[in-house]
Parts: structure tokens; sequence; C-alpha cells
């Protein structure tokens, strides 16, 4: 590896969705000056593209086309709110389920995280075991699916979404379970120390959890 290009840290920050991990992640990469990716917003952006296109999320070899198409042309600047909303998430967490649109968003992740200056925060759910395997800190960022559905329900209900109690927690339960290999590879005995469960801590109790392991490393 050119050694110009090596990251001097490597945080990887994996969890479910809601889990708080996204917000903690760009926090500490603004603290310390890192490069910051929001894994899941690939794989957003290709489920947009995939419903502007009509595309149906079954249809593999339509889905890999698309994200081929993509990655030629993605650019660090992107619309980030059209990819939060319930039904980019979900589709996202179908087309995450193909190997080959993993395969082409896991080099890009590779590369970023390899042509980081002084070091990245990458977040996403196969960060610590896929993408950076050799991470210098690997958090894993939890909550209940619970208490995670009620924060989805509530920021949606603060962007004047009505949705519905009910349904939010079914549609959470059902992307853990598209999401279930690669939350559960995180469930070994190694990554355990590094688990925060935010079910009940305050967004700042999260980051000062999160900087005492990063400081005791
Ligand atoms: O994290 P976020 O909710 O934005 O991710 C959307 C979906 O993308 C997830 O439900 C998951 O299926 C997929 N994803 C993934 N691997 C990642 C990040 C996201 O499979 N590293």
């Amino acid at each position: 590896m050119d050694k110009e290009n090596t990251p001097k840290i490597i945080i990887a920050i994996d969890g479910p969705a809601a889990s708080g991990k996204g917000s903690l992640a760009k926090k500490l990469a603004a603290m310390l000056e890192y490069d910051f990716l929001d894994t899941g917003a690939l794989y957003r952006r290709v489920a947009l593209k995939v419903l502007e296109q009509n595309i149906d999320p079954a249809n593999k070899d339509a889905v890999i086309a698309a994200t081929r198409a993509l990655i030629t042309e993605l650019s660090a600047e992107y619309d980030d709110s059209a990819l939060r909303n319930d039904n980019v998430g979900s589709t996202a967490s179908k087309i995450a389920q193909i190997q080959a649109v993993r395969d082409i968003l896991v080099e890009f992740q590779r590369d970023f995280a390899k042509n980081a200056k002084k070091g990245a925060v990458l977040d996403g759910r196969d960060i610590g075991t896929v993408i950076c395997p050799d991470a210098d800190i690997k958090l894993f960022v939890t909550a209940s699916v619970e208490k995670r559905a009620e924060r989805r329900y509530l920021e949606l209900q603060s962007r004047g979404i009505n949705a519905k109690k009910p349904s939010v927690l079914a549609e959470m339960q059902e992307r853990d379970d598209r999401d279930k290999a690669r939350l559960d590879a995180h469930l070994n005995p190694d990554h355990d120390k590094y688990l925060i469960d935010t079910s009940g801590l305050t967004p700042q109790a999260v980051l000062d959890e999160a900087l005492k392991i990063i400081n005791s490393r």
C-alpha cells in the first residue's frame, strides 16, 4: 500500500437502522477531522435510482446494471434528503441482498478508507467485518427495535410525515430481518467489548461512551 495513502486511524461503526450510529459517526469524524462515509447512503443511492427507473428490486440483472452505472458517476455531492424515507430504506435493504451489488460497492468503500489522509470513520453494517476488518477501532451501536422504531416515528413526525407507529415498528423489524446475516456477524465476544446500547442514552452520552472506548485504545 502506498505509504502516503495509509490512513492513520480507521474507525468502523456498525449497527442496525436508527441505532444512532450515523450521528455518532458524523460527530466523531468532525471532532477528529477524519473523512466520513455513510455507507448506507451508497445503498440508498442505488435504491433511489432503482425506484426512479421503475426497476423491480428482485430483477437482479437490472439492479446490478443500475449499480454499475451509478458507481461510474458517483460524486461526493448528492441530495441526502431524497434518500431519507422508508421506501428508499426498505428498497436499499432489498438490493443489498444482491452479492454483485455489494461487491461493486465494497470496492468503492475500501478505496475510500485507503485514500483517507488523516483517518476515516465509516458507518454501516459490515464495516468491521468485511470492508475494514483491520480497522483500529470497531464499534457496534445498537438499541432495542422498539426504541429504534420510536425514534424513527418521531423523526417522521418532525418532518411532517404521517406514519402509524405499528407500521413503523413492522418496517423496522422487516429491515432487521433482511440485514440479519450482517448484523449477526458482529455477535461474538470480540465485538461485545465495543458494543454501545443507545436505548437509554442521550446522544451526548453515546458520544462520551465512544470517546471513552477510543481513548482506552
Ligand atoms: O444505514 P441505512 O439505514 O442508511 O442503510 C440502508 C440499508 O442499506 C440497510 O438496511 C442495509 O440493508 C444496507 N446496508 C448494507 N451494508 C452497509 C450499509 C447499509 O447492507 N454497509
